[in-house]
């Protein structure tokens, strides 16, 4: 991912193919968010032209990605047909690769899951995950209409095309951030690929499918193998220029602290990650978390200490999110139990004063996500879709 996601030409004027392909969007988002529509309705919230909106409809009706239910009965003259998005008319592959694992979801264009596998992998490099995802590709392929995939959205831990930063340490995956990569699995797959980091992912996971559903200013805070932040603000994902916006794994939060394989010291991931988590309990940093139990008594020393050095570390992120931010809420979650991030968010309480401290708060300051472990690879698998359905995501897609 070196190239920048936007690029530096002027401004420019809409033309036809533009405009028609945003109305487009804005049509099927309009239905997405009603449930269902009729031709007045879309006329009346588009402020389209009744001409333009029985185009558009004609095509997506053409395309199966609207349903067209009884008409409604009415006293006189043409009975108005409710619309409604067909959830078989187009399906996304979302995969989130972890260091240890990758999880494939398959998404209806409703958002519903209707396919999940998971693959075992060790620390893999592209090239050796390509068999993998292309294993999950094929999976999802013989379950639908091989026409109606739409794409293919990947997570994976950042941050990305960043000297010396990228790859380095049990927390980094090694060879992701070549467009090559991208480009062989476009071309193997024969779909669209965007791929974006996993905080990113877990964040539009969020807000579709956990506690974030009415929240347009957030940030998610992302606790895998190492830490980084999603960030959702004025109701979109911001990804940053070179898209490592929210990349706060490696802010110096204790000066002078506990030397980090970027070649700082002191590092928040350092002290608030799933790999700092096994370094307290005598593992090594790059073992799967996943494959042991953590309520099992010989940890039970080790999680203590972490949480006691963890909190603080968070404690200050909360801070410097708000202070930047001025966010609805902060959420926690990633790939450590709900049970060790609860306890990591108790821990972490009382947060220090901030423009965060209000009388007419409607949520708390910092709290546990309940997207679910499959947060991340919904998030990403829901990108694509909403490149499809939605006016705000269609400039996030062009990569
Ligand atoms: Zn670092």
């Amino acid at each position: 991912m070196q190239t920048p996601l936007k690029s530096n030409k002027p401004t420019t004027g809409t033309n036809l193919e533009h405009a028609r392909l945003h109305n487009r969007r804005v049509v099927l988002e309009a239905i997405r968010q009603a449930g269902r529509l009729t031709r007045a309705d879309l006329t009346r919230i588009t402020s389209l032209t009744a001409q333009t909106i029985s185009n558009i409809v004609a095509e997506l009706l053409d395309e199966s990605k609207l349903s067209a239910h009884a008409p409604e009965k009415i006293a006189r003259g043409q009975p108005p047909v409710p619309l409604s998005i067909n959830p078989d008319g187009g399906y996304s592959i979302g995969f989130h690769v972890e260091q240890h694992q990758i999880v494939a979801v398959l998404l209806d264009l409703k958002g519903v899951t209707r396919g999940r596998r998971v693959f075992s992998v060790s620390y893999p490099t592209f090239a050796e995950a390509l068999p993998v995802l292309m294993k999950g590709v094929e999976t999802f392929r013989r379950k639908v209409a091989a026409d109606r995939l739409l794409g293919i959205g990947i997570a994976l831990p950042g941050p990305f095309g960043v000297e010396g930063m990228s790859a380095v340490g049990p927390t980094g995956m090694p060879g992701w951030d070549d467009p090559q990569s991208l480009a062989s699995l476009r071309k193997m797959a024969g779909l669209p690929v965007l791929m974006e980091n996993d905080a990113t992912a877990a964040a539009m996971g969020e807000r579709l499918y956990g506690i974030a559903g009415g929240f347009k200013d957030f940030a998610y805070l992302f606790v895998g193998h190492g830490l980084g932040a999603g960030l959702y603000l004025d109701n979109r994902l911001y990804s940053g220029h070179w898209r490592n916006a929210g990349e706060i794994g490696h802010i110096i939060m204790t000066p002078n602290g506990k030397p980090c394989y970027c070649s700082k010291q002191g590092c928040i991931e350092r002290y608030v990650s799933g790999a700092s988590l096994l370094e307290h309990m005598g593992i090594k940093a790059d073992r799967n978390l996943s494959d042991l139990d953590l309520s099992e008594r010989k940890y039970a020393a080790g999680i203590k200490r972490w949480l006691a050095e963890a909190a603080p570390a968070l404690r200050h992120a909360v801070g410097l999110l708000e202070s930047l931010l001025d966010p609805e809420t902060i959420l926690v979650g990633g790939t450590l139990s709900n049970d060790i991030l609860g306890r990591l968010i108790e821990q972490t309480l009382p947060l220090f004063p901030s423009v965060s401290v209000r009388a007419e708060r409607a949520h708390a300051r910092l709290q546990l996500g309940t997207a679910g472990p499959d947060c991340v690879a919904l998030g990403a698998a829901a990108l694509v879709v909403l490149a499809e359905l939605s006016p705000d995501y269609q400039a996030l897609l062009k990569a």
